[in-house]
């Protein structure tokens, strides 16, 4: 599928629920309201709409939450989204405490990725930003996910005055495994908006400075919009993902599925098409839902924005949390 500006869209981003595990402080405190478990889409549901999404053009799928994997069931999701003709690509994205339990599962099932949530290495840090003291579990998780053979990479948010520092020591431990690590810039989406990012311009030229040769690592990474750098010697690369300042937008290719069945266009706005209504529709046959999925595919893809506005005080119009969205 094309959109107004010429991108082909191929990839969509499914939250499969907003409950989770742990209280990051920017993403889902203590007492956050829960959508309704009858608002939320059930597996049959999200693999007819992902069935037609890819029948409209749709490749690649990620699975994302809240926490995908406090889903019970999440691998077998990952195992029909699979087998659903034209897809070519299905990855999670979880916070890694639930993952070494299941990856047999998800192996079998022919996971093709997992992006792991990790935004420092220091237990009590973790415990600040987390609510819970997991660390020991992700890091776990991450070495056994590598070992299996399943792609990894580590997702970090730097927050001013908390784990800002600790960007140095992140890149060494993906330097010394074959996995990237990527800086996403705290967007004012949900809580996020309560916290101090730390941009990712600050974090490049400290590299530079470290690495006067540095430069870009062409090779393709992922549906992602980060830019990558390899350092010397390092088996991992080091990326972007400049949500602030970094005008990405050009080489968009997603929609994105919340858990209650809503179609995003773009993360920074509130636009969406309920896809989630016409799939709970009573007496309609097969096709003609078919159609009026991908009819709602085709104008979300539609009202795809130029690009974001993540930088202006008053651009973001979104107010679901991210929990609810899947980042
Ligand atoms: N629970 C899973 C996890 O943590 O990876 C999947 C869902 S989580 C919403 C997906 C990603 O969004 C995580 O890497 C998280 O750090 C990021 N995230 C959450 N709120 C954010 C915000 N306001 N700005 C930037 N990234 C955010
Ligand atoms: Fe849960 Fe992921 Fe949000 Fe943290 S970032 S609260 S792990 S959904």
């Amino acid at each position: 599928m094309r959109d107004t500006y010429g991108r082909t869209i191929d990839y969509m981003r499914i939250s499969i629920t907003d409950r989770c595990n742990l209280r990051c402080r920017y993403c889902m405190p203590d007492g956050v309201e829960l959508v309704p478990m009858s608002d939320i889409l059930t597996f049959e549901e999200i693999v007819r709409i992902a069935a037609a999404a890819a029948e409209a053009g749709i490749r690649k799928f990620k699975v994302t939450g809240g926490e995908p994997l406090v889903r019970l069931g999440c691998p077998d999701l990952v195992g029909e989204l699979k087998q659903i003709p034209g897809v070519e690509q299905v990855t999670l994205t979880t916070n890694g405490v639930l993952l070494s339990g299941y990856l047999d599962r998800l192996y079998e099932a022919g996971l093709d990725g997992v992006n792991i949530s990790l935004d420092t290495l220091n237990r009590q840090t973790y415990e600040k930003i987390t609510g819970r003291d997991e660390l020991n579990e992700v890091l776990k998780s991450i070495d056994l996910t590598a070992e299996k053979g399943i792609l990894v990479k580590l997702n970090c948010v730097l927050q001013k005055g908390l784990n800002a520092h600790e960007w140095g020591d992140l890149i060494r431990f993906t330097g010394e495994r074959p996995i990237d690590v990527r800086f996403i810039e705290l967007m004012p989406i949900g809580f996020g908006r309560k916290f101090e990012a730390v941009y990712n311009e600050e974090l490049l030229e400290k590299l530079h400075t470290l690495y006067p040769d540095l430069e870009p690592d062409e090779r393709v990474h992922g549906n992602g919009p980060a830019v990558y750098y390899r350092l010397p010697g390092a088996k991992g690369s080091v990326g972007f993902i400049s949500a602030m300042h970094g005008k990405f937008c050009a080489n968009c290719n997603r929609l994105r599925l919340t858990s209650r069945g809503l179609l995003k266009p773009c993360l920074c706005y509130e636009d969406s098409v309920d896809v989630g209504g016409i799939v709970r529709q009573k007496g309609i046959d097969g096709d003609e839902m078919k159609k009026q999925i991908q009819e709602a595919i085709r104008q979300a893809v539609t009202l795809k924005p130029e690009c974001h506005s993540f930088e202006a005080p008053d651009g973001v119009t979104e107010q679901k949390r991210m929990i609810e969205i899947g980042g």
